[in-house]
């Protein structure tokens, strides 16, 4: 081979179709690394991984993006721990989401001081391998990958390398930190600003699902509605079968028991637990069809008031902003009914971020579903027999 056709098509002698093809399974086992070892496994504990594949993703990682477990593991905890306020080191919301889209990962190197390693590094890799390699020289891994790819591939290796090395900061640090906490829809109420980008995560291996993950931070599946997809969970399910897994924990998912109509200390905790679902249940069953029931019977002038009042009416304190609280107030004023259920909800949150023992609890949610019952609405006494279901399910 003459040293012009190497650079021309490197020694494999690829065509385009191949070097695309070997381009997205490349970019694909990075994304994986990211969501699966040093997401859900490292940064949540919410899957065990065989020593030889955390090993794999810690060398994989190190070659295609030189990130270092220990830093990204601390400053990811530290955005759950501290979201959306100044201390966040990249939420969109406090810094704006031009500078974390764009340079997420200066927020990440910016975050990266000894304080915060100290605080939420705990328990990530610290061998011979992770001080003098990995973490030591983070840069000799991207300049091992550039080699590889121009010797596969020739000058065309150049590009592929590109995009290798942007596909992790415009995906995980711009996509998701910062559209992750901007755009997208909520299925729960959570907190803090995260949403669903798209209901199939595939591109961006299910952190797509940004809002099912603040919400059930330590779940190992992402996905939890049945048209929603999460190829990091499929990826650990078959690492599992494999045995090079273990699913420590799947978020604590309520059971529902069909027949079962007596409030016990089981519901109570499955209820406790599984709290922004119940939540979310109640936006869906009670208060959206109720602002429907409103919206038919009133003026073109009300009509208005009842339809921008769903933010305040639904979203979690620590989320609303002034004008939600403008309309809601506004809605309340207009509807007695609303302001009844409005109250039922603001209630139900109560019982358990007031609660002082099991038996206070239990006793707040007898009294809650008491009330609701009497209100004499049907769509609440459905919710009520709903929550008497739950129970906490058995382990596997
Ligand atoms: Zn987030
Ligand atoms: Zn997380």
């Amino acid at each position: 081979m003459t040293l012009l056709s190497w650079l021309e098509h490197g020694l494999v002698q690829a065509s385009t179709a191949t070097v695309v093809i070997f381009t997205l399974v490349v970019t694909h086992i990075t994304i994986v690394s990211v969501t699966v070892y040093l997401h859900r496994h490292s940064a949540h504990r919410a899957v065990d991984l065989h020593p030889a594949l955390a090993h794999f993703f810690r060398f994989w990682l190190w070659l295609t993006t030189g990130m270092v477990t220990r830093e990204w593991t601390a400053i990811h905890r530290k955005h759950h721990a501290t979201c959306e306020t100044p201390e966040d080191p990249h939420s969109p919301q406090v810094m704006g989401l031009g500078n974390i889209f764009w340079r997420g990962v200066e927020a990440y190197r910016l975050a990266a001081v000894p304080e915060t390693m100290n605080r939420f590094g705990a328990g990530c890799p610290d061998d011979w391998l992770e001080r003098h390699v990995y973490a030591g020289h983070p840069a000799l891994g991207i300049a091992l990958m550039l080699v590889i790819d121009i010797a596969l591939f020739g000058v065309i290796g150049l590009t592929v390398w590109a995009v290798q090395m942007v596909w992790i900061p415009l995906f995980a640090a711009g996509v998701i930190n910062g559209i992750g906490h901007y755009w997208g829809y909520r299925n729960f109420e959570c907190p803090d600003a995260a949403r669903n980008i798209l209901p199939w995560g595939i591109l961006i291996g299910g952190e797509e699902l940004h809002n099912n993950h603040h919400t059930y931070p330590n779940s190992a599946k992402l996905s939890v509605k049945p048209w929603e997809f999460d190829i990091g969970w499929f990826w650990i399910r078959l690492f599992s079968a494999l045995r090079l897994a273990r699913v420590r924990s799947t978020g604590p998912v309520a059971a529902k028991v069909q027949g079962k109509s007596s409030l016990d200390m089981d519901t109570a905790w499955a209820i406790v637990n599984d709290r922004f679902r119940v939540m979310a249940t109640y936006a869906e069953r009670v208060l959206k069809p109720a602002v429907r029931q409103e919206q038919s019977i009133a003026s073109p002038q009300t009509r208005k008031i009842f339809k921008r009042a769903k933010p305040g009416l639904i979203r979690h304190a620590a989320v609303i902003t002034p004008s939600h609280e403008r309309d809601l107030q506004a809605a309340l004023s207009a509807s007695e009914q609303l302001n009844v259920l409005y109250d039922l909800r603001e209630r139900l949150q109560a019982v358990w971020s007031k609660r002082a023992n099991a038996e206070e609890l239990l006793e707040a949610l007898h009294q809650w579903c008491r009330a609701a019952e009497e209100s004499g609405v049907q769509a609440l006494r459905e919710f009520v027999a709903e929550l008497k279901s739950y129970s906490v399910p058995a382990t596997a």
